[in-house]
């Protein structure tokens, strides 16, 4: 699962040369968020919450595109809404492992949830019902 929010635009030599270096291209800031794998590449986001410029990396950085912005359900620490086995927002698929400073509750607390991608999912949720 690849997601795009924006224009898909091919990477130049000098960007995967920062996004080798842990670099992002955009802002300067160093770290990326992994996102979603689809087959051998794989969903990166700048670390940087202002930023949220996100890539589509194959392997080795061999080829890199731009895919606009990352979705905040991606920034740590969120508390996102469980529904069935998946958190409602879909920023991860992985029901086992969740990447770091994320956490979950059950959808009878979703008071306590603070991801503005889950509390959109469940007030239009709310809407159709
Ligand atoms: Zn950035
Ligand atoms: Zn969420």
């Amino acid at each position: 699962m690849i997601e795009r929010n924006g224009e898909t635009m091919a990477c130049t030599v000098e960007e995967r040369a920062a996004l080798m270096a842990n670099r992002c291209p955009s802002c300067g800031n160093y770290g990326f968020i992994e996102g979603p794998r689809g087959g051998a590449s794989l969903n990166v986001y700048c670390f940087n919450p202002e930023c949220r410029a996100a890539f589509n990396v194959g392997p080795a950085f061999a080829v890199a595109q731009r895919i606009g912005r990352a979705r905040l359900c991606h920034y740590p620490p969120l508390v996102h809404i469980i529904q069935g086995m998946y958190p409602m927002c879909r920023f991860t698929m992985n029901t086992v492992e969740w990447p770091l400073g994320h956490r979950r509750v059950a959808i009878s607390h979703a008071r306590n949830a603070d991801c503005p991608d889950c509390l959109a999912v469940l007030r239009n949720q709310g809407k159709r019902k």
